[in-house]
């Protein structure tokens, strides 16, 4: 009899049935409260109606288009929708199925329109487990160890990451941007360098949001050295940190969207957003896929920007995500083994340290299995995966985030007590 290969591993035991909105259901009909979102991914929760009629309609209609041999309407017209919620002025796009894909297709480009080859990204960044993602993945080694030798060209330096240094924030970003400068002088030259890849909140690396200064220091240096930023929304963006973009808490004016996860409620696709000038530095051809902006994921997706829309789920991200962040920090006041809490919208993580600042992966790890034992299913990230990390749908009601506070507050008093 076939079995799942052991090398996936899994954060909990469930075997979901179905889902619907905040909840799954498991085969043995337990409610889970699901605050995973699939990492990051069912916005309008699961199995959201207007969702599901949508990619019903189109999977009687056309499901495999096919775009690199024919063009088809649910492809057109999300192009179309995304215009109304794109940054200005990036008005031509691409699409692949993950968010790796989308990494890949946005190294390809940078390379092929600036003819450079480096690129700096930031530590504790997470871009995905193909080859090329996974090199510009430095979020933990378990992405990429014993997969080497990975891409070379690629370059690090520091993000601001404020409790991890011990500094404040104003502290960590000059040294974050001196040490680029420096990166500059001694490993890539700005006029070998490509672009910039940058998470808005470093996502699998521990929920750490950057912040305005560090952000303009990254735009300034751009501009002055033609090289290209590419901001990775894939965890972030459609509304997840309670603005549209993650990089819209910045004042932020990226060069390259990388977009997937909430884009599609589920359904797999991803893609890069750009100028149209851009884009015309790559030539025709020079990518494409066979999956590629599949018709039913399309269909999804312009669902999902409809629901976004018509529920005001990125207000409804901002308010939730006050509560939840307000009651995570209720819940670490009260004990030592939290060293701090953090987040954007609904996108909150509570990093789990002994007093004296020594990542706690231990009891991290206790509190995420205790809470699913409880029904509520969290995950962890960060390096020494210490990080605690809450993601719920966007949907997701004051209730709800009541009902999962008083979990996680038990939780938390039960592995800490
Ligand atoms: N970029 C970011 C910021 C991500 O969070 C992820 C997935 N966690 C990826 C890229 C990779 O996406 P995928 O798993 O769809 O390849």
């Amino acid at each position: 009899m076939a079995q799942l290969s052991p090398l996936l591993k899994q954060a909990t035991p469930v075997i979901v049935d179905h889902g619907e909105g905040v909840y799954l259901y498991d085969t043995d009909g337990r409610r889970h409260l699901d605050f995973t979102a699939g990492i990051g991914v069912t916005s309008t929760g699961h199995c959201h109606p207007k969702v599901v009629r949508a990619a019903q309609e189109q999977v009687g209609k056309l499901i495999h288009g096919q775009y690199t041999t024919v063009m088809h309407q649910p492809l057109l017209r999300l192009t179309e929708k995304l215009g109304e919620v794109l940054p200005p002025g990036l008005d031509s796009l691409f699409f692949a199925n993950s968010g790796s894909e989308a990494v890949e297709a946005a190294l390809r480009l940078a390379r092929q329109a600036t003819g450079r080859p480096n690129v700096v990204v930031f530590q504790g960044g997470f871009h995905g487990r193909t080859v090329a993602a996974a090199s510009l993945t430095t979020s933990g080694t378990r992405f990429s160890a014993g997969f080497a030798p990975l891409m070379a060209g690629v370059h690090v330096a520091p993000f601001p990451y404020a409790f991890h240094y011990g500094w404040d924030e104003a502290t960590a970003t000059k040294f974050a941007l001196r040490e680029l400068d420096y990166l500059f002088a001694t490993m890539s030259a700005p006029n070998e360098t490509a672009a910039f890849f940058v998470e808005p909140v470093l996502g699998e690396g521990g929920y750490v949001p950057g912040n305005t200064e560090f952000f303009a220091g990254l735009r300034e240096r751009a501009d002055r050295h033609g090289i290209l930023l590419v901001v990775d929304e894939v965890q972030t963006g459609f509304g997840r940190t309670g603005k549209f973009w993650g990089h819209d808490h910045f004042d932020l004016r990226p060069d390259i969207v990388l977009i997937a996860k909430g884009l599609a409620s589920g359904f797999p696709l991803s893609g890069i957003a750009a100028s149209k000038d851009l884009m015309a530095k790559a030539w025709p051809g020079s990518q494409g896929g066979t999956y590629g902006g599949n018709a039913v994921s399309c269909a999804a997706a312009l669902a999902t920007l409809e629901v976004i829309q018509e529920e005001g789920l990125v207000d409804n991200a901002a308010a939730r995500g006050v509560q939840l962040l307000d009651g995570a920090r209720a819940v670490a006041e009260k004990t030592a083994a939290i060293g701090d809490v953090r987040g954007l919208g609904l996108l909150v993580g509570s990093e789990f340290t002994t007093p004296d600042g020594t990542p706690d992966t231990a009891t991290a790890q206790a509190a995420q299995k205790a809470a699913a034992e409880r029904g509520l299913l969290l995950l962890t990230c960060g390096a020494y995966m210490n990080v605690v990390r809450m993601i719920p749908p966007l949907v997701v009601t004051a209730e709800q985030i009541d009902e999962a506070l008083e979990i996680w507050a038990d939780v938390v008093a039960t592995v800490t007590g």
